[in-house]
């Protein structure tokens, strides 16, 4: 579908289909044990507030993290600052890292590295979206929503300039459009 500036590329049902399906995997994994999700903000908050609600039978926790990448332009440069730190102690915990999409994977790897360096029992990584493609560092994740083309996209808590992260629908930009 094409909306002028927008196609959407993965509508509401099958967004909630599959966050629904990851609910399930982790749940399964997880079974009777504690799990500490972490998201990172902002991009993560939709996706993780729907996710949590389809764990079931794990006792759950959460906490954010906030960082930002040095680099301004969409190119990440693989340095990042940690801008807000977790509120508590992840020592001998099972971490699930909660994150919106894998790019380049620099940012993720960062953060999984300095969880690591925390003593966890075990981080892993949960991305609703993933461009395998334009990886660059080894960083893998445990649990992928959906791998997507080398696009850039919005929606469902990713933003163009902040905006769009409310649309329900994960959408391409048109660059060639006048995104007011
Ligand atoms: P990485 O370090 O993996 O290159 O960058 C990951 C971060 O870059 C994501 O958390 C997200 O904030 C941003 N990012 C990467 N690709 C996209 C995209 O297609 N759309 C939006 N809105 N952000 C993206």
């Amino acid at each position: 579908m094409h909306t002028g500036e927008f196609e959407v590329l993965l509508g509401t049902e099958e967004i909630q289909a599959k966050v629904k399906e990851l609910g399930e995997a982790i749940s399964r994994d997880y079974a009777g044990k504690e799990l500490l999700v972490v998201g990172v903000l902002k991009g993560a908050f939709i996706f993780m507030a729907d996710l949590v609600r389809e764990i079931k039978g794990v006792r759950v926790t959460m906490d954010f993290m906030d960082v930002s990448s040095y680099g301004l332009s969409t190119l990440s440069s693989g340095e990042v600052r940690i801008m807000k730190d977790l509120e508590c102690s992840i020592e001998g915990l099972n971490v699930l890292l909660v994150e919106d999409i894998i790019d380049t994977g620099l940012t993720l790897a960062y953060i999984k590295e300095s969880l690591m360096r925390r003593g966890p029992k075990e981080v892993k990584i949960c991305s609703f979206l993933d461009k395998p493609s334009r990886r660059r560092s080894e960083v893998a994740a445990d649990y992928i929503g959906y791998s997507i083309p080398d696009e850039f996209v919005v929606g469902y808590g990713l933003d163009y300039a902040e905006k769009y992260r409310n649309y329900p629908m994960v959408c391409i930009l048109d660059p060639s459009a006048n995104h007011k």
